[in-house]
């Protein structure tokens, strides 16, 4: 240190090294951009992708090797990279693996903004996509033409909340797959499940994707996606996609989100009773046409989903009848105390959204009535019936 002496030197080139065999719970925050060498024979041979060295900052840090390691662990798979947000996550998978000429299957009740993405910017590159309805394995058969590539699935769908038989969809793309030169890939949307419900690899998938956002995280106060693979090929395709995408993930918010991690499971099933007990409520209120959540017999899907899942997320929708005119549902969104409007889910707050389902389906809904999409969150599930009791209570219903 002879040579150093001036204070600004000696902040950045000190002594100081953390104690070695420090154990703690939570992991370090590591953060870097630069990641320095001990020699150059070190920096020439240092390998980031298969996690034996560190060359920089946005190829991974021991923080993001171990949100990246306990997420695929999580959800059954071998290998993960992270994303700066669930729709980046998402949009990571379809640059992936798709090409010019090539066509990307969405189901029709694919979260919205990922059709966005395919409509916006995937069609400006020559791929082009097309919807199927995920309750029709037939229907996802006859959609699949030789410029298949990609075929998305989602399991419950967005907002309508149905619930698809994976297995039988799989099984479709697997007997497309006999004898082609380029493998479709089929690509799960798993933040519903968050590798708790069902195990997406089991039901067999080759990718899972999963907004963080959500569940992972549970503060309501971080963005961050994940996708996670078994098959190696597959991984690498992301991890070279990833890292020529420039994609990195804030050391502060992998910690947000493995500080939320030890709790999922618990706040997961919490969540899923609660939004059982109010959806089986709101089923029998006046004025209600139908409510949308896997478990309840009435929803499409519900025996998919008893056979493959062992659990539910926290959301429902609830169909109000035909003669409820919009304005009225606006008005009983407006009225709720604890329910607040938003649009994310799985956080410690209860949130509800109305959506114009015909305007975001490109094939048939059947039903007339608004919709609004409840996300249940930590509150005393007493508290929040009373909330919708009240709000319900001043719904002007037409005599029938
Ligand atoms: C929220 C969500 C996403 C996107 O996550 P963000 O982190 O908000 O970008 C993707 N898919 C589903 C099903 C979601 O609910």
């Amino acid at each position: 240190m002879a040579a150093v002496s001036k204070l600004s030197t000696r902040l950045i080139h000190h002594p100081y090294k953390p104690p070695e065999g420090f154990e703690a719970l939570q992991p370090a925050v590591h953060k870097a951009s630069t990641v320095i060498f001990p020699s150059v024979q070190a920096l020439r041979s240092q390998e980031w992708k298969d996690k034996s060295g560190y060359t920089y900052g946005l190829h991974g840090t021991p923080t993001t090797f171990t949100l990246e390691e306990r997420i695929a662990t999580i959800e059954g798979g071998h290998y993960c990279v992270l994303a700066p947000s669930g729709l980046s996550a998402l949009s990571l998978v379809d640059m992936a693996f798709l090409r010019q000429g090539d066509e990307l299957l969405m189901p029709d009740n694919a979260y919205g903004p990922g059709k966005t993405f395919a409509a916006g910017e995937l069609a400006g590159w020559g791929i082009t996509h097309r919807y199927f309805d995920a309750q029709s394995p037939a229907d996802l058969a006859a959609k699949i033409t030789p410029a298949t590539r990609l075929v998305w699935l989602e399991a419950a769908g967005s907002i309508t909340m149905e619930y698809p038989d994976i297995p039988a969809l799989v099984a479709v793309v697997k007997a497309a797959n006999a004898g082609r030169e380029r493998a479709i890939v089929t690509a799960l949307d798993n933040t519903w499940g968050a590798g708790i419900a069902f195990n997406a690899f089991e039901l067999g998938v080759d990718v899972s994707m999963q907004a963080l956002t959500k569940y992972p995280s549970g503060g309501a106060d971080v963005l961050m996606g994940s996708v996670v693979t078994q098959d190696e090929a597959l991984h690498q395709q992301l991890l070279m996609c990833h890292m020529r995408l420039g994609l990195g993930v804030g050391a502060n918010d992998v910690e947000l989100v493995l500080r939320g991690l030890p709790s999922m499971s618990l706040r997961y099933q919490a969540q899923d009773a609660s939004t059982r007990t109010l959806a089986a409520w709101m089923a029998q209120q006046p004025g209600v046409a139908v409510v949308l959540h896997p478990a309840l017999a009435s929803s499409p899907g519900h025996a998919a989903w008893q056979r493959d899942a062992t659990a539910a997320a926290c959301l429902f929708s609830v169909v109000f009848h035909e003669n409820i005119a919009q304005v009225q549902v606006d008005a009983f969104c407006d009225r709720l105390k604890l329910f607040r409007l938003g649009w994310s889910w799985a956080g410690p707050i209860s949130l509800c959204a109305p959506y114009n389902v015909s305007a975001i389906r490109t094939a048939g809904w059947p039903h007339r009535g608004g919709l609004v999409r409840f996300a249940v969150g930590l509150e005393a599930v007493e508290d929040l019936q009373a909330d919708l009791a009240q709000a319900l209570a001043a719904l002007d219903l037409p005599r029938s």
